[in-house]
């Protein structure tokens, strides 16, 4: 049975939306029927200023994003663009982009590509022992039964799955690699290896959910390829890969 404490949040909380919603409704026809200046002489004033810096917020994140997108050199403050796009833009732009009626993976698909150019833009090199590669658990083989979540180096490296050349990738620059489930592991996963730069792989969807719930933590996406439909037996393009790496890893020695 649920534990009654969680069902008291719950109610609380709708209970508190409720009252917000009703209060925002109430005052859209309140303010302009009594009028802002019969509320107070400077009530005109005091919105106004609120609206403002808001247009300002929305102005300068826009402006910066563009910025950020079109400059080669980074900008200063690259770290809260990045922030005001992945906690601001990306879900006014996913509700605009489905009312004009873009798909959820256009949407999405731009959105990574957007969060990997500002990464490319704002960070530098790491030592090996510093970039987490994140796989998905979909890349091993349907009908192999190795459990890999805990110890990845349970993988016999057959080569029937996209494993072997990873971990040969893993071996050859000496940085982590790990096989997450779902969102609780992957969080796990983090905590254990403390990355300052994660490179995933996935599909469009968990990348950018992964990518919003990891902030400020940086993650560079690479979109799998599913030759067999979502979720079974998927592929990682490791060029991709190869190239991430190339662009992130300290030279050896350093
Ligand atoms: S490479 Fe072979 S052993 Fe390793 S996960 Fe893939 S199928 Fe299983």
């Amino acid at each position: 049975m649920e534990k009654p404490s969680r069902k008291r949040l719950f109610i609380g909380l709708i209970g508190a939306t409720c009252a917000v919603v009703c209060t925002v409704l109430v005052l859209l026809w309140v303010i302009p029927y009594v009028g802002l200046r019969n509320i107070h002489p400077w009530a005109p004033w005091a919105l106004g200023l609120v609206l403002g810096a808001l247009l300002l917020l929305v102005c300068w994140a826009g402006l910066a994003l563009v910025l950020s997108l079109v400059s080669s050199r980074p900008l200063p403050l690259a770290r809260r663009v990045r922030g005001v796009t992945i906690k601001l833009l990306l879900p006014l732009m996913s509700l605009l982009g489905r009312a004009l009626g873009f798909t959820k993976e256009d949407i999405h698909t731009s959105f990574i590509k957007v969060n990997n150019e500002l990464v490319l833009r704002e960070l530098g090199r790491f030592p090996p022992g510093k970039i987490l590669l994140l796989m998905p658990h979909c890349l091993q083989n349907s009908r192999c039964d190795m459990r890999l979540t805990y110890d990845i180096d349970n993988c016999k490296r057959c080569g029937l799955c996209p494993l072997t050349g990873l971990l040969g990738l893993r071996d050859t620059h000496g940085v982590h690699l790990a096989i997450a489930t779902g969102g609780t592991i992957a969080r796990r996963i983090v905590v254990e290896k403390r990355p300052r730069l994660i490179i995933a792989v996935a599909c469009y969807r968990d990348l950018s959910s992964g990518i919003q719930d990891t902030y400020p933590l940086p993650v560079y996406g690479v979109l799998n390829e599913r030759p067999h439909g979502p979720c079974l037996d998927t592929t990682v393009p490791i060029e991709a890969l190869e190239a991430a790496l190339a662009r992130f890893l300290e030279a050896p020695g350093k």
